[in-house]
C-alpha cells in the first residue's frame, strides 16, 4: 500500500473518510462502507477536460458490497455487464463501476475525494 493510502484506508482494510465528489462536494459513500482493493484493473473514460475520451487505467478502487451503502449514487452509461457511476448531484463521471453479474461496485480512489 503506497504512502498515499495510509491516511485513507484503516487497519481493516475501509475507507476511513467520508468519500465525496471531488467538483461539488456531494457526499457518495460514509466511512467504513468500501474495501480498499488494488484489483481488478480497469480502464474509465477520462472526465478530465484536457483527456476527455481518453482511457485511463486504474487499479485503485473501493469495492462495496451494497448499493444501498451509497450516501448518493448516479449512473453514465452501460457497457457489457458493467454499469459506470457518476455524482448524482453534478453528474461528473465516471468514477467508479457497478458489476451487474457480481453486484459488486467500484470507486476508484484516483477519481473522489476524501474529507474528514
Ligand atoms: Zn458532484
Amino acid at each position: 500500500m503506497s504512502l498515499k493510502n495510509e491516511s485513507i484506508v484503516n487497519d481493516e482494510g475501509k475507507n476511513m473518510k467520508q468519500i465525496t465528489c471531488a467538483q461539488c462536494k456531494s457526499k457518495i459513500l460514509p466511512p467504513n462502507m468500501g474495501t480498499y482493493v488494488s484489483e481488478p484493473e480497469l480502464e474509465l473514460a477520462s472526465f478530465k477536460t484536457e483527456n476527455a475520451g481518453q482511457l485511463e487505467k486504474l487499479n485503485e478502487f473501493f469495492r462495496v458490497e451494497d448499493m444501498f451503502d451509497f450516501d448518493n449514487l448516479g449512473f453514465t452509461n452501460t457497457i457489457d455487464n458493467l454499469k459506470f457511476l457518476s455524482c448524482a448531484d453534478c453528474n461528473l463521471g465516471p468514477i467508479g463501476y457497478h458489476d451487474l453479474n457480481t453486484k459488486l461496485s467500484f470507486i476508484a480512489l484516483s477519481r473522489v475525494q476524501f474529507i474528514d
